[in-house]
């Protein structure tokens, strides 16, 4: 059960940001309606989510479909994959039964497991899902968060199963890597959430779940959950590239957002090849704070990175780089920061996220106080930058930027500290 919080009493000038569809909102609580019964993903059949146009052509022709069908084949199937979003082949019903058969004993579409579903007073809602072992590892858990706003909804997907890297104000980074998510286990996030929700055809939205009161459920997604993306290039480029297929998932780049921590190498190829917008986790206005904030700064300090930035690839006032500033009291929140932080951007096409700094147990930060966030904000709005607060959301389920960790990893954590862990 999640702890609950008064989000509108912690945060005084939080908006009233939601519509809920169909009934009123509900209180938080780990019991959300079923939307969708899918079969649950097993290790022992190799997965077609995730797959391109091509690879879904190869695997045609690995279960004997003559070459001539195999285009149409792959065609058929993405249209259920992705636009209809069934999990199981028996519902394709127009291929011939014989072959959803075939498929079947050759192939799985299921879903992960949800390990939790929590939902904050707030509509926020975030689900750990499970995943199979690949290989000769473990099954993995990773969360993903969904955000409701008024006329959009935003889907928080993870990349990694914890991360190498150790910003010191994030609750993931205390978690160890584990390994990179598939292109398939990040396609899973979408649809598992597109499951939910009731947000592909013929399914149900949960009774008083809070979403956009129009249109679809799950309109934007951002690469801000676990792991850093840039660390696993490949299998984000493949599952990016399938989520804003106009035939399938069909989400436009404007509406799919990547967020780095600074890895400079990717962030052209980034632009080049994946064509989304792009965030940066800026943090800090000098090198010395930001090494230990974001210790990659460590390895690409803060002016190679805006030097990649300043060439990002599309980079106009139409696809500006978003540069995500958590408020850290007495850190990083003085009036000098904000001045330099517009010195340091002029020149880019940019917006900035100001971020209320989001406790988790054993962190070293406090939250700036809600005055100095104004203050600073309003500096960088006179400079001309559109600096929105952005509202904590989901903070009595830890769905907050910088919370997402694990349930396992938090319950080995607790074991540790009770001394019982194995
Ligand atoms: S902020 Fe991102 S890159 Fe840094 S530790 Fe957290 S998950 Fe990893």
């Amino acid at each position: 059960m999640a702890m609950t919080l008064d989000i509108a009493r912690d945060n005084p000038n939080a908006p009233s940001v939601t519509a809920s569809r169909p009934d009123a909102a509900q209180p938080a609580n780990d019991q959300a309606p079923a939307a969708v019964i899918a079969p649950v993903m097993s290790e022992d059949k190799p997965p077609l989510i995730g797959l391109s146009r091509e690879e879904l052509a190869d695997a045609m022709a690995s279960i004997g479909i003559p070459e001539k069908q195999r285009r149409m084949r792959a065609s058929q199937l993405w249209h259920w994959l992705y636009v209809r979003g069934v999990s199981d082949f028996s519902l394709m019903t127009n291929i011939a039964k014989d072959l959803r058969t075939k498929l079947a004993e050759a192939f799985s579409i299921a879903r992960p497991e949800i390990v939790s579903e929590l939902i904050s007073v707030d509509g926020t809602r975030k689900w750990l899902f499970r995943f199979p072992a690949r290989g000769a590892g473990r099954p993995v858990e990773v969360e993903t968060v969904y955000i409701p706003e008024e006329g959009r909804g935003t889907l928080c997907v993870s990349s990694q199963v914890g991360c190498t890297l150790t910003c010191t104000f994030c609750h993931t980074g205390t978690q160890r890597m584990v390994r990179n998510l598939t292109s398939e286990e990040i396609l899973a996030q979408v649809l598992m959430a597109r499951d939910r929700l009731g947000d592909f055809p013929d399914t149900n939205t949960p009774q008083g779940a809070i979403v956009p009161s129009e249109g679809r459920m799950v309109t934007n997604i951002v690469m801000m959950g676990m792991g850093e993306p840039l660390y696993n290039f490949e299998n984000v480029k493949k599952a990016l590239l399938i989520a804003s297929d106009g035939d399938g998932l069909s989400l436009s780049k404007r509406r799919i957002t990547l967020s780095t921590s600074g890895v400079v190498p990717e962030i052209a190829r980034t632009g080049d090849e994946i064509g989304c917008m792009l965030a940066i986790s800026l943090h800090a206005v000098r090198d010395d704070l930001r090494d230990v904030l974001v210790p990659i700064n460590k390895k690409w300090a803060i002016k190679e990175l805006l030097d990649a930035c300043r060439a990002y690839p599309g980079l106009s006032n139409a696809k500006r780089i978003t540069f995500e500033y958590v408020m850290l009291k007495g850190v990083n929140d003085s009036n000098q920061d904000a001045l330099d932080l517009v010195r340091l951007l002029k020149g880019i096409p940019a917006k900035i996220n100001l971020i209320p700094f989001n406790p988790w147990p054993g962190s070293e930060y406090e939250c700036s106080d809600w005055d100095r966030i104004e203050e600073f904000a309003d500096i960088v709005n006179r400079a001309g930058y559109a600096s929105p607060i952005r509202t904590p959301r989901g903070r009595d389920i830890f769905a907050a930027c910088g919370q997402l960790k694990s349930a396992s990893e938090r319950m080995r954590k607790k074991d540790r500290d009770a001394g019982t862990a194995a």
